[in-house]
């Protein structure tokens, strides 16, 4: 199952509850940090093509000045991407084998849409919120309101997710009303999941 949703929908809070009701968790960005963090043959690999001045003084990817190589330089974002997209397709290959032969698999795929046409999901749960709300949330956690839209501007729009998404979930309410209705795509989920090995 994919899950995806604009910055600030409620993703991570929809992805959260999925894992206390007992998904499996595989989270795209969590991964896409993971294969470059100190120490890794990804930061090492990525240190030696860019040079050392994308680390920080601890050592650790300097995000910001990689940003400045790569988003002004269509050959350097490619020769990332050849580093670690491999590197993040083998730690989804192997987080996905991991997961209980009877687990409800989840991936956190903030641009799912964005990637291009449908991917191979069996099923697609998209969270929605309108924008003012997603802003006024977002600013909440300390992303500046400029920010958010600028990102926001970036991805996909509200009906390009819409178009896509097997099963909806709106996050207008409260935390508790996310709740409850994450309760009750968990119980679909299952259903899918048991129709599914039935059939
Ligand atoms: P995303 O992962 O889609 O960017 P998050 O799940 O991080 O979004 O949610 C953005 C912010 O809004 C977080 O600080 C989260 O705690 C808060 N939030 C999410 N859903 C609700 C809600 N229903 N009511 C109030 N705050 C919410």
């Amino acid at each position: 199952m994919g899950l995806t949703g604009g910055i600030g929908s409620g993703k991570s809070a929809v992805s959260e509850c999925l894992v206390a009701h007992g998904a499996w968790l595989v989270d795209a960005d969590r991964i896409a940090r993971e294969v470059v963090e100190p120490g890794s043959p990804g930061l090492a690999a990525v240190a030696a093509a860019f040079g050392p001045t994308v680390l920080g003084p601890d050592g650790a990817l300097d995000r910001e000045a990689l940003g400045r190589i790569v988003f002004a330089d269509v050959d350097s974002r490619r020769q990332l991407e050849s580093i670690t997209h491999p590197l993040i397709r083998a730690e989804m290959a192997r987080r996905i084998a991991a997961a209980p032969a009877d687990g409800v698999v989840i991936h956190d795929i903030p641009l799912l849409v964005e990637s291009g046409p449908r991917p191979g999901y069996d099923l697609i749960v998209v969270v929605e919120a309108p924008r003012e709300l997603r802003l006024e949330r977002l600013a909440r956690r300390g992303l500046p309101r400029e920010q958010a839209e600028a990102r926001m501007a970036a991805q996909a729009s509200d009906e390009q997710r819409r178009a896509v998404a097997d099963i909806l979930i709106d996050n207008s309410g409260s935390l508790d009303d996310l709740r409850a209705r994450v309760a009750e795509v968990w119980l679909e989920l299952l259903q899918r999941r048991d129709a599914a090995a039935g059939a």
